[in-house]
């Protein structure tokens, strides 16, 4: 019998062969999990578990699991703070990786005055120790409910600002589990999308404080900002704006133009408050929220002739798919 005819004969490895091999190398302190529920880990609060959940502790675990997954043809989803997921209601079959053990929330000056920011650190965080720091210019990043590595991704901007004005160099690990420093200045970074972390994982980043300042004057900037947000955002759980601004404008005008505010889809519903936020009345599904994108994206297209691309992204999936 030839060795091809054996390997045929051979059942395909599944989910316990990789956990298997994955717990051999793992340290106690990385977390591993089957089933984990997402929708708790997200401001959306919908949708079911990840077939493998991980929160690695250090570079070497991250790598293991990488290079198991690979090895056994498994997708690898990053999870950062969830506020820009919509999770399936069926969950994700994949790995899900989560930078959330403490190692990766540093937030560290550097001799050369650069500041190195771990990808599990929280914005909110980086915004109050760089207050403390004396350090100007990360104001903007305060009411964005994301994590540093979510926000590279997405270069997660406010108030005129963008994650990218402040990136001097990002660290990734390839899907290979190549390590790389790469400068802002050979990255595609572009409106909500930073190219080389679609599949690449952002490790952390140096960033370059723009200015110096008083911790009393830095404050004073933080709290116009949040002023701001409490008058123009809703209060209870969404995934921030679902829509990109297109060319022609406000996304939350043009829905609100249509008569869509407080439009609903069981518990989804377009907030009242600002109406490119859904926002989740409390038993919402993933199935609600996509049947109300369809929805607002057909108003518009038929009133103005406008095609809306979500800005907010569909855990695992491709919108082109669903949409
Ligand atoms: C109330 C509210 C207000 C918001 N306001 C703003 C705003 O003003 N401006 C704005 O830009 N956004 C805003 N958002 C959206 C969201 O907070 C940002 O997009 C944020 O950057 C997402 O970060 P996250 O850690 O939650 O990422 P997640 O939502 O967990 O993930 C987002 C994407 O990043 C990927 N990712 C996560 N971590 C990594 C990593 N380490 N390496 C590579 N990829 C990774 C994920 O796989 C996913 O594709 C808001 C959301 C809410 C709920």
């Amino acid at each position: 019998m030839s060795t091809a005819k054996i390997n045929t004969l051979l059942p395909a490895p599944t989910w316990e062969d990789f956990l298997r091999a994955v717990r051999r190398g793992l340290r106690p302190a990385t977390k591993l999990l089957e089933y984990e529920l997402l929708g708790a880990k997200t401001t959306m609060r919908v949708g079911g578990p990840a077939r493998v959940y991980a929160e690695p502790a250090d570079l070497e675990d991250l790598r293991l699991l990488l290079r198991q997954a690979k090895e056994f043809g498994l997708p690898v989803l990053m999870l950062g703070r969830g506020s820009n997921l919509i999770i399936p209601d069926a969950g994700v079959e994949g790995v899900v990786i989560s930078l959330a053990h403490p190692d990766w929330q540093k937030f560290t000056v550097q001799p050369d005055g650069r500041i190195w920011v771990g990808a599990g650190l929280r914005l909110k965080n980086l915004c109050g120790l760089a207050t403390k720091a004396g350090l100007a210019g990360f104001e903007f990043l305060e009411g964005i409910p994301g994590s540093v590595g979510g926000a590279l991704r997405m270069n997660a901007g406010a108030m005129g600002g963008w994650m990218f004005d402040v990136v001097e160099e990002v660290q990734l690990v390839t899907p290979q589990g190549e390590l790389q420093e790469l400068k802002k200045a050979v990255l595609h970074v572009d409106y909500r999308h930073c190219a080389e972390l679609q599949e690449a994982i952002a490790l952390g980043a140096y960033l370059q404080a723009p200015a110096a300042a008083a911790a009393t004057t830095i404050r004073g900037q933080i709290e116009t900002y949040q002023k701001k947000r409490v008058e123009s955002q809703p209060r209870e759980p969404s995934a921030g704006c679902i829509f990109k601004n297109p060319p022609e404008g406000s996304a939350g005008q043009l829905i609100d133009a249509v008569g869509l505010k407080g439009e609903r889809v069981g518990d989804a519903e377009v907030s009242a408050v600002h109406a490119n936020f859904i926002i989740n009345r409390g038993s919402a599904t993933s199935a609600d929220i996509i049947e109300l994108i369809k929805i607002i994206r057909a108003r518009v297209r038929r009133a103005r002739g406008i095609e809306l691309e979500p800005e907010v992204m569909l855990y695992g999936q491709a919108w082109k798919d669903v949409l």
